[in-house]
């Protein structure tokens, strides 16, 4: 059987594989694990079936937008734990960490014309579509995509859906078709093909890899996600300060790698999971699993969580029960908990795949549901008590305490509880110019600092704030019909001292 389903796989370059290359070459753009990941098996795949070697090539670009210290550290220690993990296998690795914007040109290319087949992987936002555009100019061999988003493979969903219901309502006809395609949790074991030999002088020489670039033996000897008896991380970070990237967005605690997310992951599975239905609201409780930066830098796989969650429930596709209704509880056939927290796994979560891979311009404010842009439109030139710029809010300089509370753990954690983020976007909506300035401001602050940043729910979670995915509600200033959110309503739903003790005014902004 293939190790990969076709519908999870686009030859970009349809030639036919090279069998007198001198490896096949996995160019880890978006999906970065070793484990859970169909590109890898399809990597595999092809080097076993030529009896080539397997070289995987991590790259790291600096001139992106939002390139910062925080995002750096996260995937550069995701690099460390994929070093230390092949450093024991057969399979060739080779990080590659720009020093300066532009000098990583060239490097697919040299390794490309060597490579009996390309593999790469499918991503529908930021630039890794336009970066395998690019690469497809370049290389002659094959090329495949393979897509390793989420549990619905992204050529299965029809359109991009307006509303979660109408998803939830595809993916119960659609899904269990595509529960048993699983990509292998341990791909490594079983991979018998010859050992890599090691990158050509020639091409070290222009393109050095990333430990020696940024050399630090205590960082990357041995695996920076994982304590010496596999428990917490070591404290070593690399000094970054050399890169052409934003260094005042500085890395927080969270480390990145498949170890800090399994560990996260057991965490949640042990201490959250059951109170998650309840609690997942409450940002005294630390109910939520908090796993999406790990999924957002590929370090983790939405099928191995759900496989985690599925085994704890002692579950099996048997359990689904009819009809496909788009009902949001009971569908599945888990506890309550468990069903509240796959429905934001799984349908929330590609809701905003799905509309990302069909509407290219998901970005654009243009793109926002007509009722949605007309209503805001008509209210745009509602008095506004408070107005803001975009320092203004990246500073927690507002008059709302609650919400610079909010503001402050995004500026120094990377991350903001679930529920006060919906409010931190709504009040941006209320109390900017014009709503644009508000979608604007919001992709700015949320990509510039979140960790789980500039990802296809980035641009959904910001869009749901203006009116997608969300139905007309009663009219009101400056919102119109879209949706509205109150801190004073907030403090009545929620319990919020702890929090304003660890993020009100007192709080560090960095
Ligand atoms: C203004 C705004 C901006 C947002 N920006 C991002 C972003 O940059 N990146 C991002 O991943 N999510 C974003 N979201 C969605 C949501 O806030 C986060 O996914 C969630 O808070 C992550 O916390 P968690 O991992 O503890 O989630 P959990 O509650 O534990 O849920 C598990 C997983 O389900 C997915 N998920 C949960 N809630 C949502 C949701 N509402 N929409 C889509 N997927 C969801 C995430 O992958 C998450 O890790 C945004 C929401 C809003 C309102």
């Amino acid at each position: 059987m293939a190790a990969v389903p076709s519908i999870r796989s686009r030859a970009l370059v349809d030639e036919r594989i090279r069998s007198e290359g001198d490896f096949v070459l996995y160019w880890m753009v978006a999906t970065r694990r070793l484990a859970w990941n169909f590109a890898l098996d399809r990597s595999i795949e092809i080097a076993q079936e030529v009896g080539k070697p397997l070289l995987i090539l991590e790259p790291l670009r600096v001139g992106y937008r939002w390139a910062s210290g925080r995002h750096h550290q996260m995937l550069i220690d995701g690099m460390a734990h994929h070093r230390a993990v092949l450093d024991s296998t057969h399979v060739g690795y080779f990080p590659y960490v720009e020093p300066t914007d532009g000098a990583g040109k060239g490097l697919l290319k040299a390794l490309g014309e060597r490579a009996c087949a390309v593999v790469t992987d499918d991503s529908p936002v930021f630039f890794t579509p336009s970066l395998i555009r690019a690469a497809v100019a370049q290389l002659s061999c094959r090329m495949e995509a393979i897509d390793s988003c989420g549990l619905l493979p992204l050529r299965a969903t029809d359109k991009g859906h307006s509303a979660a219901y109408h998803f939830r309502r595809f993916l119960h006809k659609t899904l269990p078709e595509h529960l048993g395609d699983t990509p292998a949790a341990e791909p490594l074991e079983r991979a018998t093909m010859p050992a890599f030999p090691g990158v050509a002088d020639e091409i070290r020489a222009t393109w050095p890899s990333a430990h020696e670039t940024l050399p630090d033996g205590a960082f990357w000897d041995r695996d920076p996600t994982l304590g010496a008896d596999g428990g917490e991380p070591g404290r070593a970070r690399l000094d970054l300060s050399g890169l052409g990237i934003d260094h005042t967005v500085e890395p927080t605690e969270a480390r990145g790698g498949r170890g800090a997310a399994r560990r996260r992951l057991d965490a949640f599975l042990r201490d959250g999971l059951d109170r998650y239905g309840e609690e997942r609201n409450d940002p005294d409780s630390d109910a939520a699993s908090g796993l999406s930066p790990w999924l957002h830098y590929g370090h983790i796989s939405a099928h191995e969580i759900f496989d985690a969650v599925a085994r704890r429930e002692r579950w099996s596709p048997q359990r689904i029960s009819p009809p496909h209704d788009g009902r949001r509880k009971g569908w599945w056939g888990m506890s309550p908990s468990a069903e509240s927290f796959i429905d934001e796994l799984v349908t929330w979560r590609e809701l905003g795949y799905g509309f990302c891979y069909h509407e290219t311009d998901y970005a654009e404010y243009d793109t926002l549901p007509q009722w949605a842009l007309e209503t805001l439109e008509t209210h745009s030139s509602d008095h506004r008590p408070h107005v803001y710029t975009l320092e203004e809010f990246a500073s927690a300089s507002t008059h709302d305490e609650l919400w610079n509370a909010a503001q402050r753990q995004l500026v120094h954690q990377g991350v903001i509880h679930n529920y006060l983020r919906m409010l931190w976007g709504k009040k941006i909506l209320e109390w900017t110019e014009h709503p644009r300035d508000a979608h604007r401001i919001m992709i700015e602050l949320n990509n510039r600092y979140a960790l789980d940043g500039r990802d296809p729910n980035s641009y959904s979670g910001i869009s749901w704030v203006l009116g997608r995915f969300d139905r007309g509600w009663p009219e009101r200033e400056i919102y119109g019909k879209v949706r509205t959110m109150t801190s004073a309503s907030t403090r009545k739903k929620v319990a919020l001292d702890r929090y304003l003790e660890r993020w009100g005014e007192q709080a560090p902004l960095m």
